[in-house]
């Protein structure tokens, strides 16, 4: 009957083999919504690079492509050392700020002796090697008890998971990095190791202030952020919420963790908020044209989850075969919700915007009972579209707004497709005919709902539903 489409849409990580405008035009081409640029690597110079080639390419092929600026937090590493350095059960080592690599003394990127206290646990080299806090040595100093034993190696992670940032993780790198981001035209930024909906509040008073429109995502990753209470306020204090599942792993036990992730997706669901489902999805196509049946199993189910967005890293960041991994992922996407319907963990939805919401419902209800193959959503800010999204319909939502930065921003938003057109009473209703002559509809006349507002481009004026048949 249509055009088919991703419902759930794909973010992938830039990295060496992709960042280039030829790969990056193609990754859109093949089915990328969305593109990450990890800033616990790089530099302006090469971000610079990167934000115009995904601008040129998305113009070139008039697809709306979101940018998500994703910053490191407190991703605290090792420094430099000057050789691998074995440790054993038992050893004592120093993680020092100040110091260079001597001996069992390690250099440490960030002042942990400010932050952590005896008896708490640190894993280092994601995991691999567990440690327990001695004592504070010094301002700069750390005494630490090896639990395992393991080999400690230059710039390896460091994951603290019990130790209480007091809403102080914007380390001065993010501070930098986000001051970068308020010059570029970035749709999202992701903010990692939060512990309690205050780092998303902080962050966003920081953006406010810098004029920036970025929406903000949540990166889920310690045992503090999926506390019961927390974790849904911190749902409602963003935009978008990403299951971070490399770090939650070793930071509260990988066993928790599909549990969170449906926990999260309904949540947002319930919230209205944009979900992102990351790490390891297609991990072993690193190296392999092939996924594995369980990470074929793994996307399959996000899909079925109601997720907008699942994420690749390595993948497309540091992989031999980035494009036949979205290539795979699509299929599976495609696959899954032609067969399956998305079953969520509850139904509630719950908005602050009571008559919006309503509306929602209602075009959702009159789609479902009028068989139409579209939601055609006049928006000025996304709201509108992304709450319609929220009652995850079967069909396509196209979203039409004259805000450039809504259509990107939708990108990653469940079932969506957005235009950008100027203004008017008739954009959704004009879409709708250029969509059927393009034949996006099939040759059948086809009903459709729109759903708009008595005064275009003014937010929050949504208060009309409209069903109209294309001839
Ligand atoms: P990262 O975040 O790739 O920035 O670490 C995702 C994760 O931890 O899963
Ligand atoms: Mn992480």
């Amino acid at each position: 009957m249509s055009i088919i489409f991703k419902r759930t849409k794909i973010l992938a990580t830039l990295g060496p083999p992709t960042s280039n405008p030829e790969m990056i035009e193609q990754l859109a081409l093949a089915g990328v919504n969305g593109f990450r640029l990890n800033f616990s690597h790089g530099d302006y110079a090469e971000r610079d690079d990167q934000i115009t080639w995904i601008r040129d390419a998305s113009k070139k092929i008039g697809k709306p492509v979101a940018i998500l600026q994703d910053l490191q937090g407190p991703k605290i590493r090792l420094g430099m050392l000057n050789e691998n350095t074995p440790v054993k059960t038992g050893d004592e080592i120093i993680l020092d700020y100040a110091a260079e690599h001597n001996g069992m003394t390690f250099p440490v990127q960030y002042n942990l002796a400010e932050k952590v206290k005896p008896g708490e646990p640190i894993y280092i080299f994601d995991g691999k090697v567990r440690t327990s806090v001695i004592e504070i040595v010094s301002d700069t100093a750390i005494k630490l008890r090896v639990e395992n034993d393991g080999t400690l190696m230059s710039k390896k992670g460091i994951n603290l998971p019990d130790t209480d940032f007091g809403g102080d993780i914007l380390t001065p790198k993010d501070l930098k990095d986000i001051e970068y981001g308020l010059t570029k035209d970035i749709d999202y930024v992701a903010i990692s190791f939060i512990q309690s909906a205050d780092d998303i509040n902080n962050l966003r008073q920081i953006l406010v202030a810098g004029g920036s429109q970025a929406q903000i995502v949540a990166k889920i990753e310690t045992k503090a952020a999926i506390k019961d209470g927390v974790l849904e306020d911190i749902v409602k204090a963003s935009d978008g919420v990403m299951v971070a599942r490399g770090d939650l792993a070793v930071e509260a036990g990988a066993e928790i963790v599909p549990i969170v992730q449906r926990r999260i997706i309904a949540l947002c669901r319930k919230h209205g908020k944009l979900s992102i489902v990351a790490t390891q999805m297609m991990a072993s196509m690193v190296d392999n044209p092939e996924p594995t049946r369980a990470e074929v199993s793994d996307v399959a189910n996000a899909v079925i989850q109601g997720a907008d967005t699942v994420m690749l890293s390595d993948e497309t960041a540091n992989g031999k075969y980035p494009l036949q991994t979205v290539a795979a992922m699509k299929k599976v996407i495609l696959y899954t919700q032609d067969n399956a319907p998305v079953a969520t963990l509850h139904d509630e939805i719950i908005s602050l915007k009571k008559r919006q919401d309503a509306i929602s419902t209602a075009a959702v209800s009159l789609a479902e009972q009028l068989n139409v193959s579209a939601i055609i959503a006049e928006t000025k800010s996304g709201s509108t579209a992304a709450n319609i999204a929220a009652h995850r319909p079967n069909l396509p939502i196209i979203s039409v707004t004259s805000e450039l930065r809504s259509a990107q921003q939708l990108a990653l938003s469940y079932a969506n497709r957005s235009y950008v057109r100027p203004d008017s009473a008739e954009a959704g209703f004009e879409i709708a005919t250029e969509l059927k002559a393009q034949g996006f509809f099939g040759d059948e006349p086809t009903t459709v709902i729109i759903v708009s507002g008595q005064q275009p481009g003014i937010i929050g004026t949504t208060d009309t539903i409209k069903v109209r048949v294309l001839e």
